[in-house]
């Protein structure tokens, strides 16, 4: 599936916690990314308590996810700007929530909470675009106050296989997180394909450059966003250079991570009309025109979606 000749190009955030605004900063947040282009983002999950406070908050935002391509295209382009919830538990949540108090992970905590996020994802099926964020995260302040590393990425395990579960049974697509942790997620995301998941984004991708091609073989997504623009950020500003364009997503990861604008400056928050900065910097970086990526992100993001 691709983009046709005649079709819009929609410039959409891939990644973005819209509930991490108050509602009235959102509504000037939104209404500064419609002025510049922007006209929606991929929601991420966080929790399914998350979800719920999107859900009741956000709601005149939120787009219902259609059966088909034709649909999708129609209510992505109507007027407005859109939010695409996801559902997901994610691992620095589970760091904290699913922590005994010496150390160890709680199971009968996490068999409640996954009730409950099956629960939220039967209820509310028609608004779920994504499952995540999932994955994996054992960076020193992610593992801290527990027993140890393999005891928080058990935890982690747990989690990721829930939302394995949900992504088949929904046919959805995941969307992973990954930090200090990448080969264990390599060998998730091999499970989780072998399992019948249909595709997936490694959201703010951090890891070598090679692995990209790895992620090209399974058909996946690594979305880039303000980092980029970040001058130290050598790694990632290589992996931007060499990313094969069919793996190719943008994101801004709002409200973390701000870019460095063009004019030097660092915003204290980001929000999702800084997309506009970041691919403009993947154009300097790729020496490509910011109008072709705009058009690559929406057709992966369209291919990401299963559309
Ligand atoms: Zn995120």
């Amino acid at each position: 599936m691709s983009l046709r000749e005649n079709e819009p190009v929609y410039l959409i955030d891939t990644h973005a916690h819209s509930d991490a605004f108050s509602v009235p900063e959102w509504i000037e947040s939104a209404g500064r990314a419609l002025a510049r282009g922007v006209s929606g983002n991929l929601s991420a999950g966080v929790w399914w308590d998350q979800f719920d406070h999107l859900l009741a908050e956000f709601s005149d935002w939120i787009l219902p996810r259609p059966a088909n391509r034709e649909k999708s295209l129609e209510f992505i382009g109507s007027s407005g700007y859109h939010i695409f919830p996801a559902l997901g538990l994610h691992p620095m949540e589970i760091a904290s929530r699913w922590r005994s108090v010496d150390g160890r992970f709680d199971t009968s905590r996490a068999e409640a909470d996954a009730e409950k996020f099956f629960d939220r994802a039967r209820k509310h099926r028609n608004v779920i675009w994504a499952v995540g964020e999932t994955g994996f995260d054992a960076s020193s302040s992610v593992v801290a106050g527990w027993c140890g590393k393999d005891e928080l990425l058990d935890a982690q395990t747990f989690a990721f296989r829930n939302c394995v579960r949900l992504a088949v049974e929904f046919g959805l697509p995941l969307i992973i997180h990954s930090r200090s942790a990448w080969k264990k997620t390599q060998d998730a995301v091999d499970e989780a394909l072998a399992q019948g998941v249909k595709t997936f984004m490694v959201h703010c991708y951090g890891g070598p450059p090679s692995d990209l091609r790895w992620i090209e073989r399974r058909g996946g997504f690594a979305s880039f966003g303000g980092v980029i623009t970040w001058p130290d950020a050598h790694r990632v500003r290589q992996g931007i250079t060499e990313c094969p364009a069919d793996v190719l997503l943008f994101e801004t990861d709002s409200p973390d991570l701000p870019p460095v604008l063009a004019d030097g400056h660092r915003p204290l928050k980001n929000e999702p009309q800084f997309l506009c900065d970041v691919i403009d910097c993947a154009a300097v970086l790729r020496q490509q025109s910011a109008v072709e990526l705009r058009a690559v992100n929406f057709k992966n993001f369209m291919r990401f979606l299963g559309f």
